[in-house]
């Protein structure tokens, strides 16, 4: 194969860049794949997972807020947001939690660092992928069960007290993109989490579904949960 470089290309300039397209580790790709392709478990596990990582990000913020109350700004109440859009396929999770700069969204959305996810894939180590996907259901996986229900993901985050916002987005098919998001159209702090719903999962989308969902699912969740049927 011939490889040709264009040696008169203007310099990048940050602002003409295209997005940093990075892999994801092969631990999480062979999760991605088992998510992609689970078809016997638990989808609804996703929803509690996201939830539970905004419910977290608020408590983070609680907690850091205690030594540094400026980072709570104008908007001290702890808030999850479900965002619902029927025609656009769309199911959207923000709060006004921690957020996440840049550097972490790739740390926390690429790697398998975490305890949780490490012990699933140990378990599920030489498993059947339909043994895998009943594991799923049992453990939850965070963050990367989204990918049960959607084929792409698209999560724009604010750090409390940064004055910029970065967003992160998926396939869930081996590699992501990191790019700097216009601070206007990003949550004022914290995380949004947009799932472009499969066909198959258009119900997530759906009003009564989700609260019901909500309901049996993280009733226990010491943030607010609001639930709203159109996007802004
Ligand atoms: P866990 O919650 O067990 O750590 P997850 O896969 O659910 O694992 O999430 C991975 C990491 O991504 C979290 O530890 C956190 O650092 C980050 N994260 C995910 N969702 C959010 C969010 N809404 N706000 C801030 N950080 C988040
Ligand atoms: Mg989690």
């Amino acid at each position: 194969m011939t490889k040709t470089t264009e040696t008169n290309a203007p310099e990048n300039n940050a602002a003409d860049a295209a997005p940093e397209t990075r892999s994801f580790e092969a631990d999480v790709a062979r999760l991605l794949h088992m998510m992609v392709h689970s078809v016997y478990s638990d989808k609804d596990v996703f929803l509690r997972e996201l939830v539970s990582n905004a419910a977290d990000a608020c408590e983070k913020l609680r907690y850091e807020g205690i030594a540094d109350p400026a980072l709570l700004g104008e908007d001290p109440q702890p808030r999850i947001t479900v965002t619902l859009d029927a025609g656009g396929r769309r199911l959207t999770i923000e709060d006004n939690g921690i957020g996440m700069s840049e550097a972490e969204l790739g740390e926390a959305l690429g790697t398998i660092a975490r305890s949780g996810t490490k012990a699933f894939m140990d378990r599920i180590a030489g498993a059947k992928d339909a043994e895998g996907s009943q594991l799923i259901g049992q453990f939850g996986v965070g963050f990367y069960s989204a990918f049960m229900v959607a084929d792409r993901v698209d999560v724009t985050s604010r750090r409390a007290g940064a004055d910029s916002a970065a967003t992160w987005s998926s396939d869930g098919l081996g590699t992501y993109t990191i790019q700097p998001a216009d601070i206007a159209g990003a949550p004022v702090r914290g995380t949004r989490v947009e799932l472009h719903l499969k066909e198959d999962a258009a119900d997530y989308a759906d009003g009564f579904t989700v609260e019901r969902r909500i309901k049996a699912q993280s009733g226990h969740v010491p943030v607010p949960i609001w639930l709203k049927d159109t996007p802004d």
